[in-house]
């Protein structure tokens, strides 16, 4: 089995060196033939309406939207998250996404850059861990398909940060960031299970 990283823009190495520490092959993603090569994606953090632009300037969007219709194994962080939801609040008028996770984000819904903060969470299935969240995606609403992992207590609403549907995964935050590598062994799970 192989994964990859779409490497179009945000912390593609980070993601890739987690990946690797969890004993996966990876390779980056950047043309629909790269993605013809794996079993599952990671979409990372970063600029979500630059990842939108250049998905539909390399011909991914609509590979990548036939891959995911067909049961591919997905996980997105922050801004890769935004890119696999249904429903953008405060996105560029234009910014589209694959609606694979049936949630509302709002993007930078818990503020700016200097608003980041760090936070313990518990994620059903996978683990304790601790949360970094950089202008996070806010998760404001979530279909009756989507199993809800984990949440956080913020401002006084239980605002789910990790959330699944099927074999596609979405976090708010940055595992990446970390040592820790749960999250990225649930998904090379759920990877290895999709791609038989
Ligand atoms: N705020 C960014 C966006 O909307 C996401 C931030 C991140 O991925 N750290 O794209």
């Amino acid at each position: 089995m192989r994964v990859g990283v779409l490497a179009l823009q945000g912390d593609v190495r980070e993601h890739r060196a987690s990946l690797e520490r969890a004993g996966a092959e990876v390779v980056d993603v950047r043309t629909p033939r790269e993605l013809d090569l794996v079993d599952g994606l990671i979409l990372p953090g970063g600029e979500s309406t630059a990842i939108a632009k250049l998905l539909d300037t390399s011909g991914l969007r609509l590979a990548l939207a036939s891959r995911l219709a067909s049961g591919m194994a997905a996980f997105g962080t922050c801004a890769g998250l935004i890119a696999l939801s249904s429903h953008i609040e405060d996105g560029r008028a234009d910014q589209w996404s694959f609606a694979a996770l049936d949630v509302t984000v709002k993007r930078n819904g818990y503020g700016r850059q200097i608003a980041s903060f760090e936070t313990p969470i518990d994620v059903r299935d996978v683990g304790h861990m601790v949360g970094v969240f950089i202008r996070a995606p806010r998760i404001i609403a979530a279909g009756p398909e989507v199993r809800i992992l984990a949440t956080i207590n913020r401002d006084g609403s239980d605002d789910p940060v990790v959330v699944r549907q099927g074999n596609v995964v979405g976090c708010c935050f940055h595992p990446e960031l970390t040592s820790d590598i749960q999250l990225h062994q649930y998904f090379l799970q759920i990877a290895a299970a999709a791609a038989q």
